[in-house]
């Protein structure tokens, strides 16, 4: 099988990043960091294993958001860009809109419906969680 390489950056053009091969998971995220992080109702995400995320151009800047998490955007246009959780070491999620091709891996499910906005309403028909999708039943 051929491998695929899939690039993407922030709106300045300053942080460039290239991704290999296939995310294993695509999701909109509905909680009120991301909402707030992106001043954005919702966020989708693509998660990759880090060593298929390889950073091209420029130097991100990164802040915590909450204890485990950290995050990193372009300080010169402020295009969100990673998304790191101590808990999931080895993999990055990356906004997913930061591609330059956002319909190359489309969200199977939405996330964090706990922290929705009123007036926020899909029409997907995609599955929904009120927290994290568990992969498993517990
Ligand atoms: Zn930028
Ligand atoms: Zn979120």
């Amino acid at each position: 099988m051929a491998t695929t390489f899939s690039e993407g950056g922030c709106v300045c053009g300053a942080i460039r990043y290239r991704v290999r091969g296939e995310p294993t998971n695509s999701m909109i995220c509905h909680c009120r960091t991301c909402r707030r992080v992106a001043a954005s109702p919702v966020v989708a995400w693509v998660t990759f294993p880090m060593a298929q995320f390889q950073l091209l151009q420029g130097h991100p800047t990164e802040f915590h958001s909450s204890e485990p998490v950290r995050r990193a955007f372009c300080s010169i246009c402020g295009t969100p860009l990673t998304y790191e959780h101590r808990d999931s070491v080895g993999f990055v999620d990356i906004t997913t809109c930061s591609l330059d091709d956002p319909d190359s891996f489309p969200p199977t499910h939405h996330s964090w419906l706990s922290h929705d906005l009123m007036w926020v309403r899909f029409g997907d028909g995609l599955p929904t969680f009120q927290e994290w999708r568990r992969d498993s039943a517990a």
